[in-house]
């Protein structure tokens, strides 16, 4: 698309993900691609958009003869976006943010067939729904937690248009069970990995300490080796007692992944490395 974006255009708002949202869903027994751009305010509202052409525009405006439009484009890095035009104003209210759920059946699941673990992904840690394949227990779904809608969903599938998402509850007994909408995942199985947020200790060789000259004093830091990547590190410089940090992700994205160097009675030196990288491994210091 050669879209090249308008300088100073208040007729033009520029919307990216996760602002909105791009579902099929069915009408009439045909799958229409919908877009949902949410409510500034409260993410739980929305406002849906239906295709008409090239263009999306709003539902309930369009029924009262009310045309605001808005497109999927690419921007100047090929990255996704919506554009809406804004020179006119809805005259419609934002609705609740409910897809529809398709045509299959709700399905009810209690544990072991679900299990909850957390992830750390980006430095953060996500809590996850985990549904096993009936046929294939070490092949799952994974769901990831909606705070703003109090739902958790599958990310592979929303990639896909298709909102698939899975709500935790209890019986009247207190068990807890896992209600499937009803669309059917459109992504694929993967193979369950347990939860991993113990944590994560290094013996020698997988890291070094390297000392090295600096303004004519002798300084330390730790080298942890990439095991995905033959002959990758990451450089940890030395900050205070026994913690060191990775400078990139320190500098560059202000983000702290700590190094801690102990010894064991035997007199092993051995780490312990807390969070996760946002830069990536290198092969020079
Ligand atoms: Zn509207
Ligand atoms: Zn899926
Ligand atoms: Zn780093």
């Amino acid at each position: 698309m050669d879209y090249i974006k308008p300088k100073n255009d208040d007729n033009l708002a520029i919307i990216y993900k996760p602002d909105y949202e791009i579902l099929n869903e069915s009408y009439n027994g045909k799958k229409e691609k919908y877009l949902y751009i949410f409510d500034d305010e409260n993410r739980k509202y929305c406002y849906k958009f239906r295709k008409q052409g090239n263009n999306f525009v709003c539902s309930k405006c369009a029924y009262r003869k009310r045309y605001i439009k808005a497109t999927i484009e690419k921007d100047n890095n090929d990255k996704e976006m919506v554009l809406l035009k804004t020179n006119k104003k809805h005259i419609c209210e934002p609705i609740e943010y409910d897809p529809q759920e398709g045509n299959g059946e709700i399905k009810i699941i209690y544990p072991p067939n679900f299990q909850l673990v957390k992830r750390r992904f980006k430095g953060k840690i996500l809590q996850k729904l985990v549904i096993f394949d009936t046929n294939d227990k070490s092949l799952c779904y994974e769901y990831t937690w909606m705070e703003s809608h109090n739902f958790y969903r599958c990310n592979p599938c929303i990639e896909l248009f298709s909102n698939v998402f899975a709500k935790l509850k209890f019986d009247k007994d207190g068990k807890e069970y896992v209600e499937l909408g009803k669309n059917e995942h459109v992504c694929k199985l993967k193979k369950f990995i347990p939860e991993n947020l113990v944590a994560n200790i290094l013996k020698e060789p997988d890291f070094k300490i390297d000392k090295y000259i600096w303004r004519g004093a002798e300084k330390r830091r730790i080298l942890v080796f990439d095991k995905t990547k033959p002959g990758h590190f990451y450089v940890y410089g030395f900050k205070t007692g026994n913690t060191f940090l990775c400078s990139p992700c320190e500098k560059k994205f202000h983000k702290y992944v700590i190094v801690k160097l102990y010894e064991n009675e035997s007199e092993e030196k051995y780490i312990e490395i807390k969070g996760e990288h946002f830069c990536k491994s290198r092969n020079k210091v």
